[in-house]
């Protein structure tokens, strides 16, 4: 690569280049140059007092020349960085979600990048088995599991630092074998332009008749399209996944993988790996920003023949994609929910169709959106009624628990369901998606309960740790010994969290083992894959988990899954909480059952007649998100209206409400735009700041980009909206 010296660039600088600067205004900058960059070339350009790297647009035209434009520091690539595609969609993705284009095209890209490093490889380091590695019994690291797991792997091939922290092993696993000798680093150096052939690694299953179906589907349509995969929890959609992806594979053609934030996990990574025999690269969080380029490098050179990883992935740069699949299309940390919000399914589908390619969104739950295209004929739909392997979807019902006594969130015909199944030598799931011990702390004399000092929100106490913790800022205090109004020591926790609740099972079922899945008890590097194979295995027969056990993963060992709490969502007042519960509840539920032994959900709940919990129990998540799809037609909600939400945060309530109130008078009249508030968000504060929100709906897309893109231009000049911290979000998903 070669950088143009300033000198150069000055010896005739009498042209100037547009350029998009990662900057939160919607415009673009001009600078001076002798010669302009070509449109898509990253230069090193001066902004106020910083130096920021921005992207050429091109010449520019219609240059106001009162005011002395700067010279850019530096071209950072010799031509376009971006492959036209993806630079077209971070184009397409910043006019419809009205941000900023140079911030936009900053967040597309790994972080090295952004801040002006070259586009290319550096060595990076990799470990493989010494003879003595070879030559020890596994059997002696039975003490240190960490150390033989990772030996085991590594005797199967080398790998990269960066595969290694991938599968979840330790550092400090790492550091042990290497010091024992039993493994030795090397400096790899990755091959631009790497070429793969395709190659299977274990034989593919025989199809069911539903899978081969929606396999035959996606290799012969004469076309590229978007494909909802609607497949019950356990229906074998991996297998369709894997089976479509080897057709494409097998023309040298890459493939992009979509997970959840939580989904990522080695298993799904084992799993592809084991059926392909071809280089796979995981982008995940837990990787350096050195490895996130060297991944990214690998995409772009076309030596990555599958790219899996998280939402960000979406923007990676492909030599020759040739599908793109999104797992748990329904899922809501797919969207992003600060700075650029863009919605990566979404956004998947635009890239498919720019791409023509094919696109697979699959989930058991999916987006009463996905549902509507699939109404509207956007997309083709593809059903798997049936799991795979023969087993039987778990038998859900409701216990009403008005005015039973609770132990620790268990009432006593649940305790005893769980007992007869425990004592047939059956694993049971307890699912609360609340961690820590209790929700709030409430002093028994007077009543005064633990409010966190920066929100509207009440301290989770966390028992272990004899901490109080907010669950929303972060906020950390002692557990206190007195009530802070009272005095007294009269202190208890109210209601329950996850960690009572392993308390509560130890000492009813003192001979059952119970086994924690949390964000808490995982914190460690490592911890939750060996929770998750402990758990899959039947090492621990009770189960207490969040949300973090609701995805993915399969226990064929449970036969009953329990739903402590599901109230909240009832009455509700955010209009996508029905359809949040019932992809909850299915996908606990899906945790359950094989094909000997079928499983039963039970929830328990104070509205048991409830006509939610009705439908979805009686007639199955796929019904009930149609009867809510129709509701939603009735109510003009989305899919069938568009949404745009205004926030403000100021220390002042008034600041953020007037904020709002500037914004909504520049929103042009329109009759067919209903604007709604401001009012103040459902957690008023956080983290010290007070909260805003201004709802504007409208029928088309169109007529609501149009009044977007109006409105924000006029908002940029008012000196009133610059103290406050504003946004707009487009197609909001969460309102809290
Ligand atoms: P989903 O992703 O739909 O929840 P999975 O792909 O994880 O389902 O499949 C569930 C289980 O069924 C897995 O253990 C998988 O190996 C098995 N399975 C999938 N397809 C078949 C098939 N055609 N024949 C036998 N077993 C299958
Ligand atoms: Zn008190
Ligand atoms: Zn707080």
């Amino acid at each position: 690569m070669t950088k143009s010296t300033p000198a150069e660039l000055f010896a005739n600088d009498s042209t100037v280049v547009n350029v998009a600067v990662p900057v939160p205004l919607a415009r673009h900058f001009h600078y001076r140059c002798a010669t302009v960059p070509p449109c898509g070339t990253r230069l090193k350009v001066p902004f106020g007092n910083r130096s920021l790297v921005g992207f050429s647009l091109g010449a520019a035209t219609a240059v106001n020349t009162e005011f002395e434009l700067k010279p850019i520091h530096a071209v950072l690539d010799d031509e376009p960085l971006l492959p036209p595609a993806v630079w077209g969609l971070l184009q397409w993705a910043a006019e419809y979600y009205q941000h900023p284009l140079g911030e936009v095209l900053n967040h597309g890209l790994p972080v090295l990048l952004r801040q002006g490093e070259a586009a290319s490889y550096k060595t990076t380091e990799g470990f493989r088995v010494t003879e003595a590695g070879l030559a020890i019994e596994l059997n002696e690291l039975r003490r240190a599991p960490q150390q033989q797991r990772l030996l085991a792997a590594l005797r199967n091939g080398p790998m990269l630092r960066r595969d290694i922290t991938a599968q979840e092993f330790s550092n400090a696993a790492l550091k042990a074998l290497q010091e024992k000798e039993f493994i030795e680093s090397f400096q790899h150096a990755p091959q631009t332009n790497a070429d793969w052939s395709f190659a299977i690694g274990s034989e593919p299953l025989q199809l069911n008749p539903e899978q081969a179906l929606a396999v035959a589907a996606i290799g012969a349509a004469s076309k590229p399209q978007t494909y909802l995969l609607e497949g019950v929890t356990g229906s074998g959609k991996t297998e369709v996944y894997l089976q479509a992806m080897a057709e494409v594979l097998r023309k040298g053609k890459q493939v992009l993988v979509l997970v959840p934030e939580i989904g990522l996990t080695p298993q799904t990574l084992r799993r592809f790996q084991k059926r392909f025999a071809v280089p796979i690269v995981m982008l995940h969080s837990a990787l350096t920003d050195r490895e996130r380029l060297d991944a990214w490098l690998d995409a772009k050179n076309g030596g990555a023949a599958i790219v899996i990883g998280t939402r960000s992935a979406i923007f990676t740069p492909f030599k020759r994609l040739g599908m793109i699949i999104v797992d748990e299309e329904h899922d809501n940390s797919l969207k992003q929910q600060e700075g650029f919000r863009y919605h990566a399914r979404d956004l998947a589908v635009v890239r498919g169709q720019k791409e023509q390619v094919p696109v697979i969104l699959g989930s058991a739950t999916p987006s009463l959106e996905s549902i509507n295209n699939v109404a509207q004929q956007r997309y083709a739909h593809l059903q798997l009624t049936q799991r795979a392997g023969g087993a039987k979807l778990a038998r859900q019902t409701v216990l009403d628990i008005k005015q039973l006594p609770l132990k620790g969130g268990l009432s006593v015909p649940l305790i005893e369901q769980m007992r007869k199944e425990l004592e047939r030598g059956q694993q049971v799931l307890v699912f609360l998606n609340r961690r820590g011990y209790a929700p709030a702390l409430l002093c028994h004399e007077c009543g005064w309960l633990a409010q966190c000092r920066r929100c509207d929100a009440y301290y989770t106490v966390h028992q272990r740790q004899q901490m109080l913790q907010c669950h929303h800022c972060g906020d950390q205090q002692r557990l206190p010994k007195q009530c802070f109004d009272c005095g007294s020591t009269q202190l208890v926790g109210r209601g329950t969290g996850t960690e009572q609740l392993e308390q509560t099972l130890a000492d009813i079922f003192p001979e059952f083992p119970v086994l924690r899945i949390d964000r808490d008890s995982t914190r460690r590097k490592g911890s939750l894959a060996k929770h998750l194979t402990a758990a899959t295995e039947n090492k621990y027969p009770i189960l207490v988990g969040t949300q973090m056990i609701a995805k993915g993963h399969h226990f064929p060992h449970v036969t009953l899954v329990a739903l402590l709490d599901v109230d909240g969502a009832l009455y509700s007042s955010d209009f996508r909480a029905a359809e949040r519960l019932g992809q909850l509840i299915t996908q606990v539920a899906g945790r359950a059952g094989r094909a000997s032994a079928p499983g039963t959900v039970v929830l328990q709940t104070h509205h048991p007649e409830h006509d939610l919990l009705q439908d979805l129990i009686h007639n199955g998540y796929a019904a009930f998100a149609r009867s809510l799809l129709r509701e939603r037609q009735l109510t003009q909600l989305p899919p069938f209206a568009q949404l745009a939400l205004f926030r403000a945060e100021a220390h002042e309530a008034g600041q953020a409400q007037s904020a709002l109130e500037i914004i909504a008078a520049q929103l042009p009249e329109h009759p067919e735009v209903f604007v709604l508030g401001p009012m103040p968000a459902v957690m008023e504060r956080r983290a010290g700041r007070y909260r805003y929100q201004l709802l504007v709906q409208c029928q088309q897309r169109g007529l609501r980009q149009q009044l977007l893109q109006h409105t924000l231009a006029k908002l940029e000049n008012l000196p009133e909206l610059r103290r406050v911290r504003w946004s707009l979000d487009v197609d909001p998903q969460d309102f809290s």
